[in-house]
């Protein structure tokens, strides 16, 4: 079954002028950055079909001659033919809102040809805009909406035809960013998300990890130090991390901290894939008076070199002694080469600091370029 892109125009395509909001002249057009490479890659390296989407309100009236716009549409979509980027449809609505039109976005009336069409996979597609009513039109569609702009928060207001917002239109936007070497990374090589809900006797962990996120944190083990180390994680190797854990605390906490470790791990394994594209090593420096190392590789064989030694028993309510099991887990279970070491006098900063490090060393080597998809390594696996 075919999938589409159906890409809106300006604020997507071009930048949208502020005030007019509508590219009336030549000094006016400016393509959107980035645009050119990644849609281009696009468009070269998977099979989607394109067609463009656009409202232009009061398109042919006299503030808004057909032939202005014409003459720049021309210059756009030449401009962009010569760098690869073809369009097998083109549907621009001329109606103002105040018309209704069944053909003016978010309403569908232009695209009667993808609708109950058993040839099209409207679930694997998307649509790719600017504003809220792109996302309506994906919801309407049965697909899925790429946004253009730094976060989702703008779903939550009404639509700006003042109607009442459309319930879960959040889910449908899949993706946030204004990088469009993000929309085709994400559209070529897909999020690295991953779950793992692990139940003992002794603990039920569950964690849910997606690589190519923010830094967004929920975290709850019962233990706070922990908490704070987790979302170190988390927030400094720009990876949303989830982890909710009920252990045996009134045993101790050995249980909780170690199969923590071990479910994280597994998490990190597991969204990690093919590892196809990614930098495979990371490390990092110094942090606030501690010197904190942690350098690593995904190289497939777990190690863990530990150089850090602590005095106090515990940090919060934490055992120090926990540190070593929690990152010998947690090296074991990603597969990875883990070497720490970390010298200074105060206890609390010199873990945060390598929890820090291990955040950062963990974001370098996972990133990714799809623009150089291959295995790093000469053997082939990892
Ligand atoms: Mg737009």
């Amino acid at each position: 079954m075919k999938k589409v892109l159906f890409i809106d125009r300006d604020g997507t395509l071009v930048i949208e002028p502020p005030i007019t909001y509508q590219v009336d002249t030549f000094e006016q057009l400016e393509f959107y950055p980035g645009v050119m490479r990644h849609l281009g890659f696009i468009r070269s390296n998977l099979d989607f079909e394109f067609a463009l989407v656009s409202n232009q309100d009061g398109l042919g009236k006299p503030t808004y001659p057909q032939e202005r716009f014409d003459a720049i549409q021309r210059l756009i979509m030449q401009t962009l033919e010569g760098e690869g980027i073809t369009f097998d449809e083109i549907y621009i609505d001329p109606s103002t809102p105040e018309e209704n039109s069944p053909n003016r976005k978010p309403r569908t009336g232009m695209l009667g040809k993808y609708i109950g069409n058993p040839e099209y996979d409207l679930a694997g597609s998307f649509v790719i805009g600017d504003r809220y009513t792109d996302v309506e039109l994906a919801h309407n569609l049965g697909c899925k909406a790429i946004l253009l702009q730094k976060d989702k928060s703008s779903l939550h207001l009404k639509s700006e035809g003042g109607e009442t917002e459309v319930p879960g239109l959040a889910d449908d936007c899949v993706l946030a960013t204004t990088d469009w070497a993000r929309i085709a990374e994400f559209l070529f090589a897909g999020e690295r998300t991953a779950e793992v809900h692990r139940v003992t006797s002794e603990t039920d962990v569950y964690v849910w990890l997606c690589l190519d996120g923010t830094g967004t944190c929920s975290i709850d083990t019962g233990l706070g130090f922990f908490d704070h180390m987790l979302e170190q994680i988390g927030r400094h190797g720009g990876m949303d991390l989830t982890i909710k854990v009920k252990g045996d605390l009134h045993v101790d906490e050995h249980h909780t901290i170690e199969d923590t470790a071990i479910a994280l791990g597994e998490c990190l394994y597991q969204a990690l894939g093919s590892k196809r594209g990614i930098e495979r090593y990371g490390f990092a420096l110094p942090m606030d008076d501690c010197l904190c190392q942690v350098c690593l590789d995904f190289g497939g064989r777990p190690w863990l070199v530990w150089d850090a030694e602590f005095h106090r028993e515990k940090i919060g309510e934490m055992p120090t002694e926990m540190f070593l099991h929690f990152f010998k887990s947690l090296s074991d279970n990603a597969r990875m080469n883990l070497n720490i070491k970390a010298e200074g006098e105060n206890e609390h900063h010199k873990i945060e600091g390598i929890f820090k490090a291990l955040a950062r060393a963990l974001k370098m080597a996972v990133r990714r370029d799809i623009y150089h998809y291959q295995l790093p390594s000469s053997k082939g696996v990892l």
